[in-house]
């Protein structure tokens, strides 16, 4: 089968794609529509994020499947104490929570000293960012959504139907099947999105067992075939499975493998590839993508090798400054923002608010979304 949307993931003469991870978490809060703005603005229009489900079947934006206090504040600002499971709570309780900054005492923080601290940033649900790439303007839009597994119920087929036809019926009812990509680790996640949604390729993250989990990051839940086995085949395994993609650690890749994968018509995308060292090791590879969270320094890497990451924007993508000052999830121009006064400022201050004064400006962004659609009252 052909799917449109591999061609924005495939790299060619002086191409190779750059996917923002989770927007771009280096610089901005990861899996925030702030951060998925952010990383629209700087003209990196593939985006990963991850989806889990709520106990109200909601599917939502975030990576852990349980709160984790260095990432969340509560409704008085403060760090969590408790680690709920994301699948104990409804989305009522979600909506509640601030996501737009790290502590800065955890590890896990001090993995991103260069992270903006944002207030007001929520967890968003699935259906927020399919409603902005939806909108005019996001035509050239990917999503490689990630559907992460329940550790718990990795084993049960009911939960696994469930959330693979929850995402499913979100996309499609943005109508952006041929712009997304299912991506996991979980194979048989995979297989079930294949089976109920042919139309989107299917993207198999793998990465081998000597790759220690990152901190402060639920380590990567396989539900895969033997990596490690002899003589084993990783991209073969792939193309058996019906993979369109093939997603490897960066660490794991290798020419031979990266070959062997383009023996068998498979897209390699490499994640998470944060260091220039890696990056120009990953471009000399000559990998068709690469999964960052500075999506910006890959930019400029390609650059430096005479490389890039797609066509340069038309005149009029230029100008309508790509999406940073239009209100998610419609996308439409708040009513006292005049785009033709933008013409000359690339990034608002406004929408990425690093300070509590800008609390004012969020709710008076909720508030306009309020009258629009009634998703964002829940927020
Ligand atoms: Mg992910």
């Amino acid at each position: 089968m052909q799917y449109p949307q591999l061609e924005a993931f495939s790299g060619g003469d002086g191409l190779i794609r750059v996917v923002g991870h989770r927007g771009a978490r280096g610089i901005m809060p990861g899996n925030t529509m702030e951060g998925f703005a952010f990383t629209l603005a700087c003209g990196v229009r593939l985006l990963e994020f991850d989806v889990a489900m709520t106990r109200d079947n909601v599917p939502v934006i975030t990576h852990n499947h349980s709160l984790t206090r260095s990432i969340v504040r509560d409704q008085n600002g403060h760090w969590l104490r408790e680690e709920a499971k994301v699948s104990d709570l409804d989305w009522a309780d979600l909506a509640q929570l601030d996501v737009g900054g790290l502590d800065g005492n955890s590890a896990y923080g001090q993995r991103f000293p260069d992270q903006a601290f944002l207030y007001g940033a929520r967890i968003p649900q699935l259906r927020d960012l399919c409603q902005l790439v939806a909108a005019p303007g996001f035509e050239d839009v990917h999503l490689m959504l990630e559907i992460k597994s329940d550790p718990e119920k990795m084993q049960d087929a009911t939960a696994r139907s469930a959330i693979a036809r929850a995402v499913v019926a979100e996309v499609r009812a943005r109508g952006l099947s041929e712009r997304t990509l299912m991506h996991s680790f979980d194979w048989n996640l995979l297989a079930e999105c294949a089976l109920i949604a042919p139309e989107m390729p299917t993207s198999f993250l793998t990465q081998l067992p000597r790759n220690a989990a990152d901190i402060g990051e639920d380590s990567a839940n396989r539900a895969c075939p033997d990596l490690t086995a002899p003589g084993v085949s990783v991209p073969d395994l792939v193309a058996e499975a019906g993979g369109a993609l093939w997603c490897p650690h960066y660490l794991d890749v290798t020419a031979q493998d990266l070959a062997r994968a383009r023996a068998l018509d498979l897209r390699v995308a490499v994640w998470t590839v944060n260091e220039v060292a890696d990056i120009d090791r990953m471009i000399g590879l000559g990998v068709d993508a690469i999964v960052s969270d500075y999506p910006g320094l890959v930019q400029r890497r390609l650059l430096a090798h005479g490389l890039t990451w797609s066509q340069p924007p038309n005149a009029s993508q230029r100008d309508n400054t790509l999406g940073l000052r239009r209100c998610y999830p419609c996308a439409c121009w708040p009513a006292d923002v005049n785009p033709a006064s933008q013409k000359s400022s690339s990034v608002s201050s406004r929408s990425l608010s690093a300070e509590p004064a800008d609390r004012a400006s969020i709710r008076q962004r909720e508030v306009h979304s309020d009258s629009i659609d009634e998703t964002v009252k829940t927020k």
